[in-house]
């Protein structure tokens, strides 16, 4: 027996002794920063994805029909189950993605317990059936309400970034909204989506409610062919394109949480030193490595000598190593191939004029796949740099002069997920925020709002279409239906047939007087409206 291992897909196949391929493929996880293995998974097959599909809409049938606080009563047990293993997932975590141990709990573990609590408790009121108001169609004896019903079965598919709190809020507020669900996770951290379904698992849910399929993209792609009836898709724009036209050639829907190429606009009346920390913050946690990290900053040119030199101070400060090691303030990044886009990102702006302020290498740390915190100046938006995102540990820098110039500079992007305006006029940073075509824009903070799980979460642009978190998240998990009563259901309507001259006559009158929203113009339509009644009684 032979075994051979590709860096690239870190896929060991295994061959029997005529060097046929064997049935099974699988993945071998490692730790970036070590070159360990953490552990294996198996890559399922498009059946067994078929398979996990039908398993969630069998159970989905009686999960759907339990009420929401049946449903958060697992959830927070699940919750438990997360709180008493927290320093063992954050240390998974840290192992399979890169990223400091201290990191993944504070940007992973905290706002998924949060979540968890918010959407066990918070479902039913946020899904509560509405009344609509129906205008004079009300007068008529007649109501409208809505029903959220649960979908059936979404299908999640995640990426290695943020490997736990990106699946794992996406599968509560499904599971919480009545559905099944099928969780295919990143090829790179497979490991956390296995242990994800473990804690769920342990926590009572019904079994085949909730199946993780470990695989490749074929795997991915294999759930959007299954048969579900919505794909929650969180990754590169490339990919969400493949997943879109997939999902539109299945006509099912699909939420796409995309890129990003998030710009800091920092004013020259804003705290300079809140600023700068927020900044080396904001484009250096999880390695950079973030949807909503700061890829471009936009600094104004009274204040960018100062705010500069102390970026560059705090950034040449900041500790990198291997996440598990205590005082890490940097971890590997998830991937070469992901370092490969950064080096070669940075080699085209230096060629192009780009001046490297700090880091600008691999490091001391020759072994895993770390690159420096790295921040540069004298960038523009010819460059690569500053038009595609990085999705690494680079800090761009360009100046502005006025208000006007920093909106259209940080509009200039194809992407449009967050941004941040820095300045102690929370009226001005209101009036530039709203000018900036991001889904989200934050005065005075950075990146962090995917953590509060009450607010809507989504891009516009590249970035993507739909929202997860939020209500707005969990309208998207959910069919709406519409129920419309007619109390007077003695009275034939006016407007069947038949279709006589008397008719006409009132429907003219309904076009000029009911559609004013005017119950006065509407009630000098009564005497009409008697006649053309007499007329359909004698039919
Ligand atoms: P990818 O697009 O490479 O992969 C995302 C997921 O899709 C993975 O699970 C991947 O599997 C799977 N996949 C790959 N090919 C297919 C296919 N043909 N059909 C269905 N699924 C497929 O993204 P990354 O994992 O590299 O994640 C990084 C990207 O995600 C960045 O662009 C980042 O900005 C974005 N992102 C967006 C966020 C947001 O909320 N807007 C949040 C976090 C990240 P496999 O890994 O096995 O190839």
């Amino acid at each position: 027996m032979a075994t051979q291992i590709q860096e690239a897909t870190r896929t060991l196949k295994t061959h029997d002794d005529n060097g046929d391929d064997e049935q099974t493929t699988i993945i071998v996880s490692y730790d970036p920063a070590t070159g360990e293995e953490v552990g294996r998974v198996s890559v399922a097959s498009a059946a067994e994805v078929g398979q996990a599909v039908e398993s969630a809409r069998a159970a989905q049938k009686a999960w759907g029909a339990l009420s929401y606080a049946e449903r958060g009563r697992v959830v927070l047990r699940a919750r438990e189950i997360v709180l008493a293993e927290m320093d063992a997932i954050a240390g998974l975590i840290s192992r399979e993605s890169g990223k400091p141990a201290t990191e993944a709990l504070m940007m992973e573990l905290v706002p998924t317990l949060d979540l968890m609590n918010f959407f066990a408790r918070r479902t039913g009121r946020l899904l509560r059936t509405e009344r609509i108001d129906i205008g004079q169609y009300g007068l008529m004896g007649r109501s409208s309400r809505v029903v959220y019903k649960p979908l059936g079965v979404v299908g999640i598919i995640s990426p290695w970034n943020f490997p736990w709190a990106i699946p794992l809020g996406e599968v509560v507020m499904s599971l919480m909204a009545g559905n099944g669900v099928v969780l295919k996770p990143s090829e790179l951290t497979p490991l956390i989506g296995r242990k994800l379904g473990e804690v769920f698992h342990n926590a009572g849910l019904p079994e085949g409610l909730l199946t993780i399929v470990t695989g490749e993209g074929a795997t991915g792609a294999a759930l959007v062919e299954a048969g579900v009836d919505k794909i929650m898709f969180t990754g590169s724009v490339a990919t969400g394109r493949r997943v879109a036209e997939a999902a539109a050639r299945k006509l099912i829907p699909c939420v796409l949480e995309l890129g990003g190429k998030d710009p800091m606009i920092v004013f020259a009346d804003a705290n300079v030193e809140a600023a700068a920390q927020a900044a080396v913050w904001g484009a250096f946690a999880n390695a950079g490595q973030a949807c909503a990290s700061v890829e471009r900053c936009y600094v104004h040119e009274e204040i960018a000598e100062q705010f500069t030199a102390r970026v560059v101070e705090l950034t040449r400060a900041l500790k990198q190593g291997v996440g598990g090691h205590e005082g890490t303030d940097i971890g590997a990044m998830s991937s070469e191939r992901q370092r490969d886009i950064v080096e070669a990102q940075l080699r085209d702006a230096v060629a192009h004029g780009a001046r490297v302020l700090a880091g600008g290498g691999r490091g001391e740390n020759a072994n895993g796949s770390f690159h420096q915190p790295t921040v540069v100046d004298k960038v523009d938006h010819t460059m690569e740099l500053m038009r595609e995102e990085t999705f690494g540990p680079v800090l761009p820098l360009m100046t502005f002069q006025t208000e006007e110039e920093a909106i259209e500079r940080a509009n200039d992007s194809p992407y449009g997920l967050t941004a941040s305006v820095w300045t102690n006029n929370i009226r001005r940073g209101e009036r530039v925020a709203e000018r900036i075509e991001a889904g989200t824009v934050m005065i005075n903070e950075v990146l962090y709002t995917h953590s509060i799980a009450q607010t809507p979460w989504g891009g516009v642009k590249l970035s993507g279409i739909g929202r997860t978190h939020g209500r707005a998240g969990l309208l998207e998990l959910v069919a709406a239906q519409h129920i419309h009563v007619n109390r007077l259901a003695r009275l034939p309507d006016l407007w069947w047939f038949n279709y006589t001259p008397r008719a006409a006559e009132l429907f003219r009158g309904f076009a000029r007087r009911f559609t004013s929203g005017s119950i006065l113009q509407t009630s000098l339509l009564l005497p009409q409206m008697m006649r053309r009644l007499m007329e359909r009684r004698r039919r």
